[in-house]
């Protein structure tokens, strides 16, 4: 007996994880678009800056204010995008399936990291293979290295 469902999340699943995704980008988008906000007051504030302000200690805050705000926008741009795909992949019902082993992620795992596109296992998996790439591509870099010094040498005898 194989009774074999196509893997898919529930609809319910589906619809839960959308609305956490939606309010994880409305907070995103919120806190960017007051950074931007920051962003102008501070330009407006430059332009007229000839000193003599009773609120120069208060732009002072602002501007710290404002460099907390703006390295989080940078790192947050791109779970923003991070976002935008899962949020697509609720659409066309991919989400929630592991992209390498094409099967579902435990929830608990989604929870968490809702914008993951692989199981642990797998993702564990990705990340051996890509450390091994990396260590052969170093061993090829260093033994070129090695071979043109040796060339070197032998040019120059
Ligand atoms: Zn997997």
């Amino acid at each position: 007996m194989s009774d074999k469902k196509p893997v898919k999340m529930s609809d319910a699943d589906l619809k839960f994880f959308e609305e956490m995704l939606v309010e994880k980008r409305r907070q995103l988008v919120t806190a960017q678009s007051e950074s931007e906000r920051a962003n102008a007051f501070q330009g407006q504030k430059s332009q007229s800056g000839d000193g003599g302000d009773s609120d120069s200690a208060d732009s002072a805050t602002d501007y710290n204010t404002l460099e907390t705000t703006f390295s989080l926008a940078a790192r947050e741009g791109k779970y923003l995008v991070y976002l935008e795909e899962a949020l697509q992949r609720i659409r066309n019902g991919t989400f929630g399936i592991c992209k390498v082993c094409k099967q579902l992620i435990p929830k608990a795992r989604l929870l968490a990291v809702p914008t993951a596109t692989k199981c642990v296992n797998c993702k564990e998996e990705t990340k051996k293979k890509e450390q091994e790439n990396n260590r052969m591509e170093m061993a090829r870099l260093f033994a070129e290295a090695q071979r043109k010094e040796m060339q070197k040498r032998a040019a120059g005898h």
